[in-house]
This record gives C-alpha cells, sequence and structure tokens, in this order.
C-alpha cells in the first residue's frame, strides 16, 4: 500500500520544493513524526514551526471537536464568538504597548499582505524597506519583500522595494569594533541609499524580530530600536513579522518584549494555530480608526474562521498553562550547551546562537576561514534523519549553511539527549 502510494505521489504531485523525503508520512505526536513504515523521528523542525506546543496536543484536538459541534466555518462578516474571544485574548494577555485590534486570515504569507496593506492606505504611500535575508512569505505582495531564497526566474524586482542587509554577527557586510556598531552602520547607509532613491511615498518597515530563514540572526537591541526610529522619521509603519517569535518559542511573549521595541502592526501566524492554518495581524486603535474611516477591507472565504480560532484560543492557553514560555528558556539553554559540547569537538560548528527554542548551528569549512560547509550540511542532514532526527538546513549561497534547531517547547531532555546522540554521530560520520 505504501510503495504503491510513494508511486502516486510521484506521479501526481506538483513538486513544489523544500526537502524530498525517501518516504510518505502518516501522524504526528508531541515530538515525534512517524512515517509510512512506522518508523519514527524526533521532529526538530516542528513541522514548519508550526507545532510549538507539540503535534496533535490533546488540547487542539478538542478544538476541533468542539468547533464540530459549533462551527468550523460562516459567511465572512459574521463574527464568530470564539474570534472575539481570541482578539480580547491578544490584545488583554500577548500583545505590547497600544496592539490591541486584530484581524484573522490563515498563513504568514496572507498575514504580510494584510500588514503591507494597511500599512500602505494609513501611510498613503508604497515604499517598503525590509532586510536582506528575510522570509516573510510566498505570495504576490510577500514573496516581494522575501530575500531569504533566490528570487530570479520569479520576474522583475518590485519597484518600492528595498533592502537593508541583514545584521549578522558571523559575518557582517561591514565589519566593526562591536556587533552593534556594524549593524547601525550598515543600517545607516541602507537609509541614506535609500532617502536618496525614495520618492517620499514610505508606507512601511517590515522586519522579523529574530531573521529566522535567513540563519537565525538576532539584531541588536540597538538596531531595532534604530528601525523605530527610520520609520517615525519618515511616517512609516513598523511592521514585526512574528510568524515565529511570537507565543512563546524565544522565551519571551512576543520578539517586541524581547527588544522592548514595540511595532505599529504585528503579524502573528504559525505557533498560534498550533498545525491549523491561522494567523493574526494586530495594530493600534487609532490605525484601525484611520483604516475603517478609509474602507479598509479583507474579506476572503476563510477570515474569521470559527474552527481555527478555537484551536488558537486553546493553543494560547496551553502556553500559558503549562508554562512553555519559561521552558522555551530552560531547555533552549540545555540544548545551547548540549551543541556548544558538540561545538568543541567539532572544528565544523562555527557559530551557535538563536533565544529560547530557536537556535542556528552555523557549519564551516574551518574556524579561521568561515568558508560555509554547504556539502557537510547536506550530507549530515540526510544522515540526521535516517537516523531518527527531522533538522532543516536554511543553505544560502555566500552566506551560509545554518541548521535551524527548534523542537517543539514541550521536548524533553531525554529527546534532546537523543537528538544530540544522533548529531553526533552524524557529524562524525560525515567528517570521516
Ligand atoms: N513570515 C515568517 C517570519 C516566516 O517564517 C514564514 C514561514 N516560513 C512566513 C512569514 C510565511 O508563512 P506561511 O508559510 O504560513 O505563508
Amino acid at each position: 500500500m505504501s510503495e504503491e502510494l510513494l508511486k502516486a505521489s510521484k506521479k501526481f504531485l506538483v513538486r513544489y520544493g523544500g526537502d524530498a523525503f525517501p518516504n510518505l508520512f502518516r501522524s504526528a505526536k508531541g515530538t515525534i513524526v512517524t512515517d509510512s513504515g512506522g518508523r519514527e523521528y524526533l521532529d526538530f523542525t516542528s513541522g514548519q514551526m508550526c507545532a510549538t506546543i507539540g503535534h496533535n496536543h490533546p488540547a487542539i484536538v478538542e478544538a476541533v471537536h468542539r468547533a464540530g459541534e459549533r462551527a468550523f466555518h460562516l459567511f465572512s462578516g459574521m463574527i464568530p464568538e470564539a474570534v472575539a474571544e481570541l482578539a480580547q485574548s491578544l490584545a488583554e494577555d500577548w500583545l505590547p504597548g497600544k496592539l490591541e485590534r486584530s484581524i484573522f486570515v490563515n498563513t504568514g504569507s496572507e498575514a504580510t499582505e494584510v500588514a503591507l496593506r494597511m500599512a500602505k492606505m494609513y501611510t498613503g504611500g508604497y515604499e517598503v524597506l525590509a532586510l536582506g535575508g528575510s522570509w516573510h512569505g510566498i505570495t504576490g505582495g510577500a514573496g516581494t519583500v522575501s530575500f531569504a531564497s533566490d528570487r530570479r526566474g520569479y520576474g522583475v524586482p518590485t519597484p518600492g522595494v528595498y533592502i537593508i542587509p541583514e545584521p549578522n554577527p558571523y559575518r557582517p557586510y561591514i565589519p566593526a569594533a562591536t556587533f552593534e556598531e556594524s549593524a547601525l552602520l550598515n543600517l545607516e547607509l541602507a537609509l541614506k541609499m535609500f532617502d536618496m532613491q525614495s520618492a517620499g511615498k514610505g508606507a512601511a518597515i517590515i522586519v522579523e524580530p529574530i531573521i529566522s530563514a535567513g540563519g537565525v540572526l538576532v539584531p541588536p537591541r540597538a538596531f531595532m530600536q534604530a528601525l523605530r526610529k527610520a520609520a517615525d522619521d519618515r511616517g512609516m509603519l513598523l511592521i514585526f513579522d512574528e510568524a515565529q517569535t511570537a507565543f512563546g518559542r524565544i522565551g519571551t511573549k512576543t520578539g517586541a518584549e524581547f527588544f522592548d521595541v514595540v511595532p505599529d502592526i504585528m503579524a502573528m501566524s504559525k505557533t498560534l494555530g498550533g498545525g491549523l492554518p491561522l494567523a493574526a495581524v494586530a495594530t493600534t486603535a487609532d490605525i484601525e480608526d484611520d483604516l475603517h474611516a478609509k474602507h479598509f477591507t479583507y474579506y476572503t472565504s476563510h477570515v474569521s474562521d470559527p474552527l481555527t480560532a478555537e484551536v488558537g484560543l486553546a493553543v494560547l492557553k496551553v502556553i500559558a498553562q503549562e508554562g512553555l514560555i519559561a521552558r522555551a528558556n530552560e531547555m533552549g539553554g540545555y540544548l545551547r550547551r548540549q551543541l556548544e559540547g558538540l561545538q568543541q569537538r567539532y572544528e565544523a560548528i562555527g557559530d551557535i546562537r538563536g533565544a529560547g527554542l530557536l537556535l542556528g548551528v552555523e557549519l564551516v569549512r574551518d574556524r579561521e576561514s568561515r568558508l560555509p560547509a554547504h556539502e557537510l550540511g547536506a550530507l549530515t542532514t540526510a544522515r540526521c534523519f535516517e537516523k531518527g532526527l527531522s533538522m532543516n538546513i536554511r543553505r544560502r549561497p555566500e552566506r551560509g549553511s545554518v541548521w535551524r534547531i527548534a523542537p517543539p517547547l514541550t521536548v524533553s531532555i531525554d529527546e534532546i539527549d537523543r537528538a544530540i546522540d544522533i548529531l553526533d554521530s552524524a557529524l562524525a560520520e560525515s567528517l570521516d
């Protein structure tokens, strides 16, 4: 049966990119994913960074049943009770500063579309600044501000989009005495260039608080504060794309809290749906009032769906009740120490960075040259999978090969130890 299905999958599916796995998959629970043959793998990618409270948490399953008894879906203009509750919970318990009004959509890409649409309508401008190495999604607008992967072949670059070189402590574009200085110099230069080219129609600066797909880069706080000022000085809105950073993974409620910088618009997704498609975009009452006066619209088939809102409510409750934010720091600290143990034995581990349970491990040919070890990364990732550990490697030709290590926040010490053992033996074999 599974052999036949595997053949069918090769015959009938569009190959949409990403990793090609040798098998099909059947189920997932907690940190474990199981393939069609019944083999288990430790999932250190949390699915696509969504299963932050573990796959198929009982509270999520219960929420889906509850929605089954109430409603999965309604006319887009009808506000389900669960949606009202979720908006209130975000405003009262999770969002920083004056962020208090939310809209609920499906994916991270869609959240970016909403955020950009809001910023453009609010400011009347269209110019957007985004970081090199950023990933805000794959759809029309979101794709134009995403630079973590090669964009050649998708048509002309978008007029009005400008890149700020991303701060990278390991591979700085402009080296300086400190990482902070280097990051600020990059920004200063990029803003000067932008001001020369700008038509004075600035709409937004959009950033991930931690640049994840671009290599797990944590900017200095002064850089984030400078972005806040850069947006204010130019009448642009600051958008934080918190697809990966919101709701505990980095050891704080949000990236905004991590840096103590409040954006005008915050996009959230991944963790919020716990594996179901749910995203939110939040802004202030002032901005929302202005948008409403300008007839902002966003009705889609699945805006404000009750099914995913029920799940979102359940996810947020689990994070609070199970103390998962503190656990991200605790387990992240443990995992980091184990990785540092490996670093002492493997010259190829050039850098370990990140926050909470969003960690990056950069592979190099040697520590002096810091040349990226792309082949070693690909080979070892495949070996890890063979041995029962699923890991994600972020490969950018000149910016390095970086493992993004991000298990569910519910991961146990035993699971971390098993993953480290696998990584250790896979690295040893690859380097043999
Ligand atoms: N923003 C960030 C920061 C992301 O990491 C991603 C997904 N990798 C997206 C947006 C896009 O989300 P989605 O894939 O759900 O459209």
